[in-house]
């Protein structure tokens, strides 16, 4: 089987390790679930053996006073086979269906923890279907898959026994048959095996980019990619399909030769046995017998086939969760570090280096010291490194070489979740989940009372458009908040970084500009909000900036320029001409006449853009 490149094989060993400690955790049930099957299987000869003993012995030995005995057994054996299959399917099912919600619960639970690369470099479908579609194969190891496994046994052994006993040389033959057909059984599920397997993965792609058309479908109706996304989920759809036709055609063709086996060894009884019953040494009853015992026995070899694949699809979807659960979580050094307490959030890097991908440095050796409660501005081109560097603030990504400190303490020896405590943030597109306005803004703090979440929401200027609600902050806002304005969702999550009072603060200045009274309005929220307060802000206005204790300038990775905003535009770098282009094309970004006015400048740039800034001051 030659995989795909990059692409792991399924490591059955270890795969099968964790089988056996998770039938290790459930043998109770198992034990009671394969005594059970003990007790069905074998009263289930009792019935295709009864024959026999009518026509041997109450017939022919005359003994009509055994025939309501035998009449009893038989009928209390079919009794036991019924009680003991329904218990069985309940007990072990059930049992079943626990470990799969726990596991479910387990893997969650890792995923969730996981440091924010990983999930930049796996698709949430993958993930998804790791949570939900993998656990559902363990089903088959402790829930009926092993327990038929064991019953499918315990019947061909003792059918075995009694074919051997009734003519060794039709058993041996019929056993023949059996070999070949297991043979062809084998190769086909080495043929289907990787087949199931992709079957999960297509499941998964399908299933995600499903999930991002319809999270997205804004914009596909913008740019009329409707017929687009038809075509890819089309495509994603047929290769399903293709996929399970395939597999369909294997099962069916494996059914198709054990039905010919059948009838092979069927043709082969009615001649040796039809000879065996010329010669005398056979009665009917043994024919009989042997085919009653015969077709007892197929079924569960044929579900003992069908065990073997789901029992292999069960592993690889164990190995799948192994890998997975194997991937270090951000909590798992956390014990080991030093716990903090409240921070002051003065934040200090030293000769901080990094890269997402070997070899393609992002950050080159940076170097500053932001005081706490100060504000610290960057700008820069696109692609310089400016979210990189709030995700090392915000410790999503680690220092490849230098170091990041907090309070003077190294972040790598602190202990994550108390730190990220102390963080607040506000983004330019930033997340809601489908749920109230109060949902969202105490998702910071659950435990928040009424009034602070009032308190939050009034500061963050949510009161203005909140009121007008008839249901106020209980208001639904939709999946991802899309029944609430941009300037509405920021006012949110100011409200939410209000209530969450952190010491360091991040903050993404929105690029697109707002209607001039949200904008006013959520200028004064963050005004607020950063009032003593460590902050770092990729600041695009011109206000911000301004008021920025420090401005760091990144350019390809490196800090290229620091200081305040004149002595910036003094140094005639690329501050300055990233400040003049921005002037030259989007004024309104850089002027917020509503609170800081721009001040007189000699240069000639700044003074028209004061102008600018007097003549659309109403529109802004
Ligand atoms: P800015 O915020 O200043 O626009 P970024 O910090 O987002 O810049 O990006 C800096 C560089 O890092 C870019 O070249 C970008 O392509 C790269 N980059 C950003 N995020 C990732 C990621 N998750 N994986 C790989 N490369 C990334
Ligand atoms: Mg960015």
């Amino acid at each position: 089987m030659a995989e795909e490149k990059g692409k792991k094989r399924v490591n059955y060993a270890s795969a099968w390790q964790e089988a056996r400690a998770l039938m290790w955790a459930h043998r109770g049930t198992l034990a009671i679930g394969l005594a059970l099957v003990l007790v069905n299987r074998v009263v289930g000869f009792v019935m295709p053996l009864s024959p026999k003993f009518l026509g041997d012995t109450i017939i022919d030995q005359n003994r009509p006073d055994l025939l309501l005995p035998m009449a009893v057994v038989a009928g209390l054996a079919v009794l036991v086979q019924s009680v003991t299959s329904f218990t069985l399917a309940k007990m072990v099912s059930v049992a079943a269906q626990r470990a799969i919600a726990q596991m479910r619960e387990e893997i969650q639970q890792h995923v969730i923890r996981l440091p924010v690369s990983y999930f930049d470099s796996t698709k949430s479908g993958i993930l998804i279907s790791r949570i939900m579609n993998d656990p559902e194969g363990i089903r088959n190891l402790i829930g009926t898959g092993l327990v038929q496994l064991v019953g499918g046994v315990i019947t061909a052994v003792l059918a075995l026994a009694i074919l051997l006993a009734l003519h060794w040389p039709l058993t041996l033959a019929t056993l023949g048959f059996m070999g070949v057909f297991s043979f062809v059984l084998a190769r086909a599920m080495k043929q289907l095996r990787p087949v199931f397997r992709k079957r999960g993965e297509i499941t998964a792609e399908v299933t995600g980019r499903l999930g991002e058309t319809l999270g997205g479908v804004r914009l596909v109706k913008t740019y009329v990619a409707e017929d687009r996304e038809q075509r890819v989920f089309a495509e994603g759809v047929t290769r399903l399909f293709r996929n399970i036709a395939s597999t369909i055609t294997g099962t069916s063709a494996v059914t198709a030769v054990s039905t010919l086996v059948g009838g092979g060894v069927g043709v082969l009884i009615l001649i040796v046995g039809g000879r065996a019953i010329l010669e005398g040494t056979w009665k009917i009853t043994d024919l009989f017998t042997f085919v009653m015992i015969v077709a007892w026995m197929i079924t569960p070899m044929v579900q003992l086939a069908s065990v073997g694949t789901q029992i292999t699809e069960a592993l690889a979807g164990l190995d799948r969760v192994r890998e997975l659960r194997n991937t270090a979580t951000e909590d798992d050094e956390d014990e080991q570090r030093e716990p903090i307490g409240d921070v002051e959030g003065e934040v200090v890097f030293e000769n901080v280096t990094f890269e997402y991908e070997p070899d393609v440095t992002v950050l080159h050796d940076v170097s500053f010291h932001s005081p706490a409660g100060t504000t610290t501005a960057l700008v820069g081109p696109s692609g310089s490194g400016k979210s990189t560097l709030i995700g090392l603030v915000m410790a999503f990504q680690r220092p490849r070489q230098g170091r990041v400190l907090v309070d003077g303490r190294d972040l790598a020896g602190l202990r994550l979740r108390d730190y990220r405590r102390q963080l607040g943030v506000v983004m330019q597109d930033n997340f809601l989940f489908d749920g109230t306005i109060r949902d969202n803004i105490m998702f910071s703090k659950p435990a928040a009372s009424d009034e602070e979440v009032r308190t939050a929401g009034r500061i963050a200027h949510c009161d203005e458009f909140v009121n007008r609600f008839e249901k106020g902050y209980d208001t639904i806002v939709g999946e991802r908040g899309v029944k609430l304005s941009g300037g509405q969702r920021q006012r949110v999550a100011i409200a939410r970084a209000i209530l969450a009072d952190p010491r360091v603060l991040v903050l993404d200045e929105a690029t697109s500009s707002l209607d001039s009274e949200s904008e006013a309005l959520i200028q004064d929220g963050l005004r607020t909000l950063r009032r003593g307060r460590t902050t770092f802000v990729i600041a695009h206005r011109l206000s911000t900036i301004q008021s920025a204790d420090q401005i760091l300038v990144l350019n390809d990775g490196r800090i290229v320029e620091r200081g305040r905003h004149h002595e910036l535009l003094a140094q005639n770098g690329l501050y300055r001409r990233l400040y003049e282009k921005q002037q030259g094309l989007v004024r309104d970004l850089f002027i917020n006449p509503g609170e800081d006015p721009v001040p007189e400048l000699e240069d000639d740039s700044r003074a028209a853009a004061a102008r600018v800034a007097a003549r659309t001051g109403q529109r802004l």
